[in-house]
């Protein structure tokens, strides 16, 4: 069989001010590290299977372009660790166009590390395989997680050699996305005091994610609800995605944007990792805070869309100082659930706050003590272990009243996440030629609520040398 991508590019069909039109740059000798079979086909794309390894490198590093693929760079502003910048956009990045799949869906495929483009700046529009083997491995771990998100379709070395703080082996990704339209998107339009960019990409957006918005009050209402929901999922995985700038903020309700991610270890609401966020602005209970921040920005570029912009001021701010609500609903929902309560009720609350602080008073591992609950086996994960059993009996009695609460808990509480040392060590193989550190994580990552034979390995906190201090953006 062939290979045929159903493209069907709707973003190139849009005004010229949205994007760059573009190929990817060569690469020297592009090898595969792997490609994502299952996602291929569930995407409608044929024949990928009968390629050798070679062709599909070929492909997906950017130096042979599929029939039908238009390729460009979007542009898009954002605010960075809260600076405006008023001109971003896809500085190593290639649309290579969209695909209807056969359920549906409209997907964008994009390749990232493909080469500079108009808006790379001072960058070289090149990733290295470290980053790319994170965005793979973790992205395909919070769809295996049940959390929204982008996903990895291909990861290719370039045979060439680009520069960080030293040479590194360079490498591009394929990332599969419901679309890469970004707050900061809207922001660029806004700012520009483009009305008619700014419609066009309103309608756009509307049509591709949210047919029932009939205003901009409705889209900012249904992209809030999108995102409490997201880093609510995020939060109660242990998740810090490490850069909320608003241009890595989905209006779909999609992660994206894998740079310095990491997930907690011992539990510490203060935790970051970025070695960039020095102030800790994106710290892991801060995404909370700051997710409402991203809307206030959203809203604000929304406003020229409507007829009474006074009026329209009043209603928006409504809307955004009502997200924390939604944002303590969410976590209501998730870390109950996470406890074995299906629905939760008056005391909840506090029975889950009271659990964190244990876990936060003793550096108990986030990820096991939760798990340690569907096992009968958390007392042995925190370090006060009177105050435990005094919470257990509580916990317990809380139970009675439910249904089914091993099944709640065993659909809430992953035994397997991405830990940055295993992540760490898969790169580090990686940047040495050897994959199979990731080709293991990313199998056992596929199933993270199972306990598999590589259990010790896989869930293991890391050791005082494992422990990685800091992540990078690269
Ligand atoms: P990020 O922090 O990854 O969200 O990227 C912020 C901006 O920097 C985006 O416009 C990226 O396209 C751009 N960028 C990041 N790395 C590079 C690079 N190596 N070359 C060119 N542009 C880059
Ligand atoms: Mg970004
Ligand atoms: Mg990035």
């Amino acid at each position: 069989m062939t290979l045929h991508i159903p493209f069907d590019n709707s973003y190139a069909r849009l005004p010229e001010g949205f994007a760059a039109r573009l190929p990817p740059s060569r690469v020297a000798r592009p090898s595969l590290i792997a490609f994502n079979h299952p996602l291929a086909e569930s995407l409608g794309i044929t024949g990928t299977r009968d390629m050798t390894d070679d062709a599909l490198a070929a492909l997906f590093s950017g130096n042979a372009l599929p029939d039908g693929a238009e390729p460009l760079a979007q542009v898009y502003a954002g605010h960075q660790f809260g600076g405006y910048s008023p001109q971003l956009g896809d500085g190593r990045a290639h649309l290579l166009g969209e695909v209807l799949t056969p359920d549906g869906r409209r997907v964008d495929i994009q390749l990232k590390g493909s080469g500079p483009t108009p808006f790379s700046r001072r960058g070289d529009g090149r990733a290295w395989v470290g980053p790319v083997i994170r965005e793979y491995l973790v992205s395909e771990a919070m769809h295996a997680l049940g959390i929204p998100t982008t996903r990895a379709l291909a990861a290719c070395r370039t045979g060439e050699e680009i520069i960080r703080d030293r040479p590194l082996p360079g490498a591009v990704f394929t990332r599969v996305a419901s679309s890469h339209i970004r707050v900061g998107t809207f922001q660029y339009f806004a700012n520009l005091k483009d009305h008619s960019g700014l419609q066009t990409l309103f309608d756009y957006t509307v049509d591709r994610h949210y047919p029932d918005a009939g205003s901009p009050t409705d889209l900012l209402r249904a992209v809030i609800r999108r995102q409490a929901a997201l880093v609510m999922q995020w939060m109660s995985v242990g998740f810090i995605h490490g850069v909320m700038n608003t241009d890595n903020c989905t209006l779909s309700g999609e992660t994206i944007d894998y740079g310095p991610c990491a997930f907690l270890d011992a539990y510490d609401p203060r935790k970051v990792f970025s070695s960039i966020d020095t102030y800790g602005r994106y710290a892991y209970a801060a995404q909370a805070d700051i997710i409402v921040w991203n809307m206030a920005q959203l809203a604000t570029a929304l406003i020229p869309l409507m007829q009474d912009q006074e009026a329209a001021v009043e209603t928006f701010t409504k809307e955004v100082h009502a997200m924390p609500d939604h944002l303590q609903a969410e976590w209501l929902a998730r870390f109950s659930a996470k406890l074995g309560i299906d629905a939760p009720r008056d005391g909840d609350g506090a029975l889950i706050g009271e659990l964190l602080q244990l876990m936060q008073a003793g550096g108990s591992d986030f990820t096991n003590t939760f798990a340690a609950l569907r096992l009968g086996s958390a007392r042995d994960e925190i370090a006060d272990r009177a105050a435990y059993d005094h919470w257990h009996r509580r916990w317990q009695d809380r139970l009675s009243e439910e249904d089914d609460p091993q099944a709640v808990l065993s659909a809430a509480n992953p035994f397997v996440i991405p830990r940055n040392h295993r992540i760490e060590e898969a790169i580090q193989a990686a940047a040495t030629g050897d994959d199979s550190v990731f080709n293991m994580l990313r199998d056992a990552l596929a199933k993270p609520y199972e306990l598999s034979e590589d259990y010790y390995y896989l869930t293991r906190p890391p050791k005082e040398d494992e422990v990685v201090t800091a992540t990078f953006c690269g």
